[in-house]
């Protein structure tokens, strides 16, 4: 199934939804996520048109790749998460329960998280 320019994201980007925006450059926007799971919870997505982490990591320029890696340990480290830290996810399709299907990672922080894979 290809890419549906129709999603929650994809409007947002294009500016016809607002969002709270925390960053933003020419391949990377990232905003605070509106149903937070944890104090500190922000979405970090790419401005292309990518479904999942696959379509992301598969098809995206090396700029865009570049870019957004250097944009989430930014922005993670501009919210004051590097100590005592943080936890990013990626959820892709069924199984993951990823509800927006255009990439995005969640930054998660502000608390103890516990420990996610045993
Ligand atoms: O990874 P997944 O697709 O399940 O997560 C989508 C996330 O997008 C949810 O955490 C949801 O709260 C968030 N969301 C948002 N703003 C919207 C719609 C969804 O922050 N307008």
């Amino acid at each position: 199934m290809g890419y549906d320019s129709s999603n929650i994201f994809a409007k947002i980007v294009r500016g016809e939804i607002p969002c709270d925006k925390v960053y933003e450059d020419d391949h990377v926007l990232a905003f605070r996520d509106i149903n937070p799971q944890t104090p500190t919870h922000v979405l970090v997505i790419p401005k292309g048109e990518y479904q999942s982490y696959v379509d992301f990591s598969q098809q995206a320029s090396d700029l865009e790749i570049l870019a957004f890696t250097r944009a989430v340990g930014r922005i993670a480290s501009d919210l004051g998460l590097d100590e005592p830290g943080y936890r990013i996810i990626a959820n892709h399709g069924r199984d993951a329960r990823q509800e927006v299907p255009h990439f995005h990672l969640h930054i998660c922080g502000g608390e103890d998280m516990g420990r996610m894979i045993k």
